[in-house]
């Protein structure tokens, strides 16, 4: 899938490169705080609870639920424009529900972000992560589990 017109992040970020590493190997990563051992999302360089900038990365299972979602409508950006409506969708983590990645809904990890009716999905329903090849960008998107 080639979309470069599409919002893409900076893969050499510093803070959130980890993340888009693992993301590259089929690893969906949150960062943790190396002194007091919290998960958080997205990556910030200085954990807001004990303000210490030691970071590990650690894996998850890739599965979670369905917290919240939308349909975005106009005035959207021209590269999302043509797909309008789609979803996007607000994931907790299975094993940590503090933990939300904002994403979208798909059938398989190179569906389009339109191919699933937003009229049906569910609070609360199982998904798990896959990771769409968007130019050199592997970009996690869901798929209901
Ligand atoms: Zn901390």
């Amino acid at each position: 899938m080639t979309a470069s017109t599409w919002l893409l992040p900076d893969l050499a970020e510093p803070t959130s490169a980890p993340f888009w590493a693992g993301a590259a190997r089929g690893e969906l990563l949150v960062q943790a705080c190396g002194a007091c051992g919290r998960r958080r999302m997205p990556p910030r360089p200085m954990c807001p609870h004990c303000q210490s900038t030691d970071v590990t990365w650690g894996p998850t299972s890739g599965r979670g639920r369905v917290w919240s979602y939308i349909v975005p409508h106009p005035p959207l950006l021209p590269a999302y424009s043509e797909f309008a409506p789609y979803n996007a969708i607000v994931v907790e983590l299975e094993e940590d529900p503090t933990i939300r990645f904002a994403g979208n809904l798909v059938t398989s990890a190179s569906g389009a972000i339109n191919e699933i009716d937003p009229a049906t999905i569910v609070i609360g329903e199982p998904v798990r992560v896959v990771f769409a090849a968007i130019d050199d960008v592997f970009l996690p998107r869901w798929v209901r589990a």
